[in-house]
């Protein structure tokens, strides 16, 4: 079936340095298929205008599109109420939320991220702590596991405001247990925002059933174009929630005296939004919407387990974590390789995986390392993808070593 898929997707088909691409860096960035391609180009040649800000024709068709894109990604998360609104990925959408914190928080609040996330999980948080004088919680995690006893002990015993915790780990490829977070922190009156980064395409999303106050996620990783995300807010939320980027289209009445807030989710889209950006991530929700899920994760699932089955029968590999729950992504290490050699030798037989701190240092940290390489397999990669991967790799370490 992923040969079907694979067709899909035009890049896959270009050779890099000679060779025919392996692609499998996509917790960084996934591939786009032709028909979220053709859907912006198509855009650009026949409608291309600014949205809200027209009466005439162009302008009324983008509009339409726009918000179209916003109701399908509403059904597709299960957004029954709340409202989507657009950002430029995942890391704004934090921002946006974390800065609207910061102007609330006081120095009897506290503010819990967890030990593996991405740093645009953290570093906001931190920062919003910082500057506001508000405690800045890290719940630990062991072997690529969250220590939830920590964190409810500290639910228990501070004014912990928000818990922000990624869906899916991008070092470990841990699959948390959001659900369970979600009802811990609820307990202790917490609000819960949900990094769904690495989550949106490996695991899937229902924001009702999950009961979470705030959901994001990027277009760039789940086969849309880069420049579009999303942020899921709940409208109790979003309505308290102190707005921190002021200009057009975000106001209803503005005077030398005072400005009024249009309504959500417009209040929070200063400025001329992505436009073409949503309308791909609409395409690339059609996409997903029009192939088997299931079929999709469960042959993702097998691509993974084969990936870290074959890493481990490789001498001097570290694997970094072993959690319950895996998708999307397995870092690792190999006893004097190092990555950036490891990465950039591979990549000139044609194969994309990401070395570095991966944006995740404190977790790198707390597995006692700095570095990783990670191999992010996608439903359109092959198990041939991955054996020419560990192939190649093996062939660089005999040079190496
Ligand atoms: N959160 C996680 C878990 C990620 O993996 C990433 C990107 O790798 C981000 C946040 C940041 O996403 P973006 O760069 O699209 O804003």
């Amino acid at each position: 079936m992923y040969h079907q898929w694979r067709a899909d997707f035009p890049i896959l088909d270009r050779k890099v340095h000679n060779h025919t691409l392996v692609y499998l860096d996509n917790a960084a960035t996934s591939q786009m298929p032709r028909q979220v391609i053709e859907s912006i180009a198509k855009h650009h040649m026949q409608d291309h205008a600014n949205i809200h800000r027209g009466i005439h024709q162009l302008s009324e068709i983008s509009t339409k599109k726009v918000e179209d894109a916003r109701e399908l990604i509403a059904q597709f998360v299960g957004c029954r109420e709340g409202s989507i609104i657009f950002t430029a990925g995942t890391t704004d959408a934090i921002n946006i939320v974390a800065a609207g914190y910061r102007e609330m928080l006081t120095k009897q609040d506290a503010i819990m991220v967890t030990q593996l996330e991405h740093h645009s999980n953290y570093v906001p948080w931190q920062q919003a702590c910082f500057r506001s004088g508000a405690e800045f919680l890290v719940c630990p995690a062991k072997d690529g596991e969250l220590d939830l006893d920590y964190m409810e002990e500290m639910l228990k015993t501070r004014q912990v405001r928000l818990v922000a915790v990624a869906h899916v780990t991008n070092l470990t490829g841990t699959v948390n247990p959001i659900k369970e977070i979600v009802a811990l922190a609820h307990r202790y009156k917490a609000k819960v925002l949900i990094d769904g980064a690495q989550g949106i395409l490996h695991q899937g999303i229902d924001v009702h059933d999950l009961d979470c106050e705030y959901y994001c996620f990027s277009g760039h990783k789940m086969l849309g174009p880069t420049g579009i995300g999303v942020l899921y807010g709940k409208t109790e939320c979003l309505n308290n929630l102190k707005k921190v980027r002021f200009g057009g289209g975000m106001v209803d009445l503005v005077t030398e005296k005072e400005t009024t807030w249009g309504p959500i989710p417009h209040c929070f889209e200063a400025g001329t939004p992505n436009i073409t950006g949503a309308i791909g991530l609409a395409e690339a929700v059609r996409y997903i919407n029009e192939h088997d899920f299931l079929a999709i994760r469960n042959w993702e699932e097998e691509l993974l387990a084969y990936t870290v089955e074959r890493l481990e029968k490789i001498e001097g590999v570290r694997i970094f974590g072993h959690p319950k729950i895996r998708a999307g992504a397995v870092s690792f290490e190999i006893e004097g390789v190092h990555p950036y050699d490891l990465a950039s030798m591979i990549d000139k037989m044609g194969i994309a995986v990401r070395s570095g701190n991966l944006c995740a240092q404190p977790a790198l940290a707390s597995l006692g390392a700095d570095k990783a390489v990670r191999i992010s397999p996608a439903f359109y990669n092959t198990k041939q993808d991955i054996d020419s991967a560990l192939e190649a790799m093996q062939r660089v370490i005999k040079v190496l070593l």
